[in-house]
């Protein structure tokens, strides 16, 4: 792995500061990597190099056929590695062994889907006026500015990068500082794979540094960014000046809404994982439990039951959970249930931390509350930690208000035997996607992945994301 360094033009090289990160293992929270701390010399170098590889360079002359090779290629050699990009993973964001191998397998995915996409997407003709022949090429946007988090580094890095390049762009991507050696390697990998210098670029570093160079560089002519809301805010704020497209994948406060007649026990391990996957640090966390009234308190006592047997510990062990990313973020979520106690809201169960858990390490155990109130922080802000909300709903109506009642549209989840509820309450949730008796907290290489409200817009995974990578162009040609 090239320790410290950044790739640009296909080249592993030092940043222009020469300075470097630390990489703490959450785990334990010892330094154990360095990263590159990338500036705004570095981006700038990066984005050249990527518009000289769209513009004359080997990329422009690759076609769709072939990037579609290359992506395919890439899925063989993600598969071929996947255990060592797992423990790098881990290692990396704490998250236990298990899901980190579930990542390695959904980046394969996005390598094998967007690899069979690349020569199936097309413009269409048009009829209009006689004499006329009208057509739409779907071209791609050129340089594509891609701002990523820790949480999911390979998960991300898949459904950004890859859709983008399926288009034909090229990509300078800066990855979050607390995780990002999976990036790194899948990069290294991806120029052994045969990507011409210049298709993808990376530059780690500091979000106020490198990300905010990225983010306000004349040169992109699209900006993916996945991260909190308040940064959302300022990338766009950046692209407004150059009036340039934008895909905001942000945050969810994400509700699982469970009506008396729903399948209990179908329901309550989804629910469980929804909010534990990833110790909560998922956009998608189903962070809010909306149960009915009259089942309200077996149904909830049934979760609680369940998250006192829940444990927390580092990535080998393989527990249910493993730690927070950093000593600041387990600050944040301690912060969210100091405040909650402190508003006399009752804790209703909670896991434990492994005892044997290295004792410089982040953890929190999992921890459920209730009933919370529906204006409470607990069931408004986005914790991003192991912590869920129980909430009381009377009925349909009251459920749907309190679904929507956040600034928040990213996922929900519902469950229910009625058909009726099932569909009145798939159209009247306000959120990107919606799951009927399943949930699925990040996964799905197929579904399109987005948020409405404050958890942005535009859409990444499947097909559809194809379009938010590419542009269309019309043809008008008049001959009589
Ligand atoms: P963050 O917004 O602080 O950081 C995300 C990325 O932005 C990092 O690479 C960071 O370095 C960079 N960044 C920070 N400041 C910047 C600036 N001023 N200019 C440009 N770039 C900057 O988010 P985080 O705390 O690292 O990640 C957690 C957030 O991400 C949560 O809100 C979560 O919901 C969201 N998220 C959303 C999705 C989704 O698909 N909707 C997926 C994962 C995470």
């Amino acid at each position: 792995m090239p320790g410290g360094q950044i790739l640009i033009n296909g080249d592993w090289r030092a940043p222009a500061s020469g300075a470097a990160l630390p990489v703490f293992n959450p785990s334990d929270g010892a330094e154990f990597a360095k990263i590159a701390r990338g500036s705004a010399e570095d981006i700038d170098g990066a984005v050249t190099a990527a518009r000289a590889a769209l513009e004359g360079g080997a990329w422009s002359k690759v076609t769709a056929v072939e990037r579609g090779r290359l992506l395919s290629k890439m899925a063989q050699k993600v598969a071929d590695h996947a255990e060592e990009l797992a423990v790098l993973e881990a290692k990396d964001t704490g998250k236990p062994i298990s899901q980190a191998r579930a990542d390695a397998n959904a980046l394969a995915r996005y390598f094998e889907f967007y690899g069979g996409a690349a020569d199936k997407i097309h413009g269409e003709t048009i009829p209009y006026l006689n004499g006329y022949t009208v057509f739409t090429l779907r071209e791609p946007h050129g340089v594509c500015g891609q701002i990523i988090p820790w949480n999911y580094p390979m998960q991300i890095f898949g459904r950004t990068a890859c859709g983008a390049l399926t288009m034909g762009n090229a990509v300078v991507m800066k990855p979050a500082e607390e995780a990002c050696l999976s990036v790194l390697r899948v990069a290294e990998l991806m120029l052994e794979v045969g990507f011409p210098p210049g298709a993808i670029n990376i530059v780690p570093g500091l979000g106020a540094e490198a990300g905010a160079a990225l983010a306000d560089h004349p040169g992109i002519d699209h900006l993916s960014f996945t991260g909190s809301r308040q940064v959302g805010a300022l990338v766009q704020a950046a692209s407004a000046k150059y009036n340039r497209p934008c895909t905001m994948e942000l945050g969810g406060k994400s509700p699982q809404v469970v009506f008396a007649d729903a399948d209990m026990d179908a329901a309550l391990p989804f629910i469980t994982r929804a909010i534990i996957q990833n110790a909560g640090q998922t956009c998608s966390a189903g962070s809010r439990l909306l149960v009915e009234d009259k089942v309200y308190d077996t149904f909830v006592g049934r979760v609680a039951e369940k998250f006192k047997a829940l444990r927390a510990g580092p990535w080998d062990r393989d527990l249910d959970v493993g730690p927070l990313i950093s000593k600041k973020q387990k600050e944040r979520v301690d912060g969210f249930v100091e405040k909650a106690t402190a508003a006399g809201v009752k804790l209703l169960a909670a896991g434990e931390t492994a005892a044997n858990a290295p004792a410089g390490g982040y953890y929190v155990a999992p921890q459920v509350y209730g009933d919370v109130p529906v204006d409470h922080l607990l069931a408004q802000e986005e914790v991003f930690g192991p912590v869920l909300a129980a909430i009381r709903f009377r009925d349909e109506a009251d459920a749907i208000r309190i679904a929507n009642a956040t600034p928040y549209g990213l996922v929900a989840g519902v469950w229910t035997r009625d058909g009726g509820k099932q569909m009145r309450l798939a159209k009247a949730i306000k959120a990107g996607q919606v799951f009927i008796n399943n949930y699925g907290a990040g996964g799905g290489i197929e579904l399109p992945f987005g948020g409405v409200k404050g958890s942005g817009f535009g859409r990444e995974k499947g097909f559809t994301a194809l379009h938010d990578f590419s542009t269309l162009k019309t043809v008008a040609i008049q001959h009589g």
